[in-house]
């Protein structure tokens, strides 16, 4: 039930770095993405606020699974699941995007 969402950033930002879409599910997905971003990205410890819950309803009951993510040291893309659902996906391009928190604390990409 499971699935695997391969994204690449730049398919969903305008050449100013937002957010092309305005509403409906896209949106949310495209918010999920940039949260989960922000969440790898910040340096440790993750505020409560950053942590991601899972997005997905199982038999339309909410899961409430907290996403768990990381960068990939070979690719630098990021790599993120669901504990409880499975549900999981890559993003790419997600470096220097305005919610790419990393260049706060000095992280190398
Ligand atoms: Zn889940």
């Amino acid at each position: 039930m499971a699935n695997t969402w391969i994204t690449d950033m730049t398919h969903f930002l305008n050449e100013e770095g937002y957010i092309v879409l305005e509403s409906g599910p896209g949106l949310k997905f495209t918010e999920f993405l940039t949260a989960i971003i922000s969440m790898i990205s910040h340096p440790p410890p993750l505020p409560e606020e950053f942590k991601v819950r899972c997005r997905r309803r199982p038999q339309r009951k909410p899961c409430n699974g907290i996403i768990k993510g990381e960068e990939d040291p070979e690719t630098e893309d990021l790599i993120w699941w669901c504990p409880e659902c499975g549900d999981n996906g890559t993003i790419s391009n997600w470096q220097d995007t305005i919610w790419d928190l990393s260049d706060a604390w000095g992280a190398v990409h």
